[in-house]
């Protein structure tokens, strides 16, 4: 049975009083799921994160840990290829505060990845042990990097498909979660691409464009905010600032960044705190953010019809992620 109809808010408003009945409704419920989605993905109306009440306040960058950011921020924390300075100095940090990320892999780096090994090179890349470890600890999104870490732009079709079916499967199967994020190497995309990768049954597709991400205009063209050697920390924390949800995109951790892609460990050590101790961040995956997204399209169809309030927070409270996801399928999205 669907944890949509057990909610027993919902089971009363409804009035429902026998487990068939429960079953019909969470089966007309989920029709009516297949149906908007079948309906509305092509719509762009306007964006409900728009409509979101912010309260600004000013923003300090003295180093005295006293930032206040905008209420109800999103925080999506990426770290693209996978590589072994992510465990090494990163992951103490975020197991720390239970951080979740979305950790875009590489699938042939990761099954070179040896153990054991010293931290030699900062091009050294995560086994797959380590990576368990990570995703056992924290709530991590395992995204796709591709197999190879080609530009894509410049590969036959079936080379793209090659990259995009392999590395999913073996990712899907590794890690016993279905991969949903294809994130272009080197950001490198065009139309047949983006076609290619709706195609291969990826709901999202990671760019390296800087900006902030909206599902209903840029799905597969999600944009982000990379953090460098040469980011400073009141600048991560000023874009977070003025935006709803941030996409935070790192490459690698060093103690002492000397390659264009690498930021400082105490650096990052320092935003994590200042962005923690403050109660309206959510960090969130771009799985989760694809999960809203999708119910925002649901509520505001059920709204429509006058089946529910525009606002009802009961009815996702307890949607199981992986039956949205099966019936994402059986619509043939
Ligand atoms: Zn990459």
């Amino acid at each position: 049975m669907s944890n949509l109809v057990k909610n027993p808010n919902l089971r009363s408003a409804l009035d429902l009083t026998s487990n068939n009945t429960l079953k019909n409704i969470a089966l007309i419920l989920f029709v009516l799921l297949a149906i908007v989605y079948a309906n509305n993905i092509q719509d762009k109306p306007s964006t409900n994160f728009q409509e979101v009440a912010v309260e600004n306040k000013s923003i300090s960058v003295e180093p005295n840990n006293s930032y206040k950011l905008v209420r109800g921020k999103q925080v999506i924390i990426c770290f693209d290829d996978g590589y072994y300075s992510v465990y090494k100095y990163a992951f103490p940090v975020l197991n720390k505060y239970k951080i979740p990320i979305t950790f875009a892999l590489i699938t042939a780096s990761l099954e070179k990845g040896k153990k054991p090994r010293e931290y030699a090179s900062g091009y050294s890349f995560m086994n797959m042990g380590e990576v368990k470890e990570m995703i056992d600890s924290l709530g991590i999104e395992v995204a796709s990097h591709s197999v190879t870490h080609r530009d894509m732009t410049k590969l036959s079709t079936d080379e793209i498909k090659y990259e995009l079916a392999k590395s999913k499967r073996v990712l899907d199967s590794i890690f016993g979660q279905e991969v949903i994020t294809f994130v272009y190497p080197y950001g490198a995309v065009n139309s047949r691409i983006i076609e290619l990768t709706k195609a291969a049954n990826y709901k999202l597709g990671r760019s390296i464009i800087w900006g902030e991400p909206n599902l209903w205009v840029d799905r597969y063209l999600i944009p982000i905010k990379e953090v460098r050697m040469s980011t400073s920390v009141a600048e991560v924390i000023s874009h977070i600032k003025y935006h709803k949800t941030t996409v935070l995109l790192f490459h690698r951790i060093a103690p002492q960044p000397s390659y264009f892609t690498e930021w400082g460990d105490d650096q990052f050590k320092e935003l994590i705190a200042i962005l923690k101790s403050d109660e309206n961040i959510n960090f969130i995956t771009l799985k989760e953010l694809y999960r809203e997204w999708w119910q925002d399209i649901t509520a505001k169809y059920l709204a429509k019809k006058g089946w529910l309030p525009e606002k009802n927070p009961i009815l996702f409270q307890k949607v199981d992620v992986d039956q949205t996801r099966a019936f994402n399928t059986s619509v043939g999205q």
